[in-house]
C-alpha cells in the first residue's frame, strides 16, 4: 500500500476517462488518499462501476457522463463538480485510446496489399478516421483543460496529462494516436510555461505497455496467447513484463502532491519498465 499524502486529503480530483482501466485505478487511489473524486466518462456505467467501488471502500466520488470532445458536456460537468465539491485541485486528462480508423494493418508498406475492409494501408486512411483518434487523444485533453483550469488558477493546483511511449518514438500501426500523444507532450510543456504564473503545475505520465481494452486486440490473440507484437514489446522491455495499473500510482501521487513535486512542471515521466531507455541492442 502506498504512503498517505495528507496534503491531498479533502482536495478535489477530476479524472477524465476515469471509467477505464488505468484512470479507474488512479481515481480509486486518489479517493483512498481522501480526495473527493469526480469520475468523468463518456459511458456513464463505466464511471459508475468505479464510483461504487470507491464508495464501498468508504471514499467520496461522483460519476458524471461526459464526452471530453463535447464542450457543452465538459462545461456542465465542471459546474456539477464545482457545486458538489468546489473547484478542481487535480485534473487528470486520461480519456484516450485507439480505433482501427486511425490504424494501419501492416507495420510497414506492403507492395501488394490491397485496400479493403480488412487491410488498411496508410493510403486508405481517411481524414475523418485519422482526426477522430487524433482529436480524442489531443483535443480531448485541451477542452477539459480550458474549462476546468479557469477555476484552478492562482490556488496551487496541478494538471496531469496521460501521454504514451508512442509520443517520443512512434509505434508502428498507430500514426494518429502517436501524433496526438506527441502533441500532448508538447502541449504539456507549453501549458506548464503559460500556467507557471497562475500556480498550476502541468506534467504528464507516459505509461509503457499495460494490457487494457484498447490494446487487447493488438497484444493478445483470441485464444489469449501473445501476438507477435506483444512478443516484440516484451523483448524491448528490460524488465520483461507488461505494467499493471498500480505501477502508475506512485508517480501519480508524487505529481499530484505539491509538497512532493512542487518544483516539477513541464515534465513527462515514463513508467515503462525501461522501454524508452532501451535502444534494442
Ligand atoms: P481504457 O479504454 O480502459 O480507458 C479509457 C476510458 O476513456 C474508457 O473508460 C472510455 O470509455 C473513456 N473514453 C473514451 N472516449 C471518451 C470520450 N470522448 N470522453 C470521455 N471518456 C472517453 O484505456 P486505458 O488504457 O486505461 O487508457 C487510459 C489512458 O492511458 C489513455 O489516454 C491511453 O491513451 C493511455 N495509455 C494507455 C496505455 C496502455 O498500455 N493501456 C499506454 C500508454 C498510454
Amino acid at each position: 500500500m502506498l504512503p498517505t499524502h495528507s496534503n491531498l486529503t479533502d482536495q478535489v480530483a477530476v479524472v477524465t476517462g476515469g471509467g477505464g482501466v488505468l484512470c479507474g485505478a488512479m481515481a480509486k487511489e486518489l479517493a483512498r488518499q481522501g480526495m473527493k473524486v469526480a469520475v468523468l466518462n463518456r459511458t456513464l456505467e463505466k464511471a459508475e462501476r468505479v464510483v461504487v467501488e470507491i464508495k464501498d471502500n468508504g471514499g467520496e466520488a461522483v460519476a458524471i457522463a461526459c464526452d471530453v470532445l463535447e464542450r457543452d458536456h465538459v462545461i456542465a460537468a465542471e459546474e456539477k463538480v464545482f457545486q458538489l465539491y468546489g473547484p478542481c485541485d487535480v485534473l487528470i486528462n486520461g480519456a484516450g485510446g485507439n480505433h482501427p480508423n486511425g490504424t494501419t494493418s501492416h507495420e510497414v508498406f506492403q507492395k501488394n496489399a490491397q485496400g479493403d475492409e480488412v487491410i488498411r494501408s496508410f493510403f486508405d486512411m481517411t481524414t475523418e478516421g485519422f482526426s477522430s483518434v487524433f482529436n480524442l487523444n489531443f483535443i480531448g485533453s485541451l477542452i477539459p483543460t480550458q474549462i476546468f483550469a479557469k477555476r484552478m488558477v492562482e490556488r496551487t493546483t496541478t494538471i496531469i496529462n496521460i501521454s504514451s511511449m508512442s509520443s517520443v518514438s512512434p509505434m508502428t500501426k498507430v500514426p494518429a494516436y502517436s501524433a496526438a500523444k506527441a502533441a500532448i507532450n508538447n502541449f504539456t510543456q507549453w501549458l506548464a510555461v503559460y500556467m507557471a504564473e497562475a500556480n498550476i503545475r502541468v506534467n504528464a505520465i507516459a505509461p509503457g505497455f499495460f494490457l487494457t481494452d484498447q490494446n487487447r486486440g493488438l497484444l493478445t490473440n483470441e485464444d489469449g496467447t501473445p501476438t507477435a507484437r506483444m512478443q516484440k514489446i516484451l523483448a524491448h522491455t528490460p524488465m520483461q513484463k507488461l505494467g499493471s495499473p498500480d505501477d502508475l500510482l506512485g508517480t501519480l501521487l508524487w505529481l499530484a502532491d505539491d509538497e512532493a513535486s512542487g518544483f516539477v512542471t513541464g515534465a513527462c515521466i515514463p513508467v515503462d519498465g525501461g522501454f524508452m531507455a532501451y535502444a534494442g541492442v
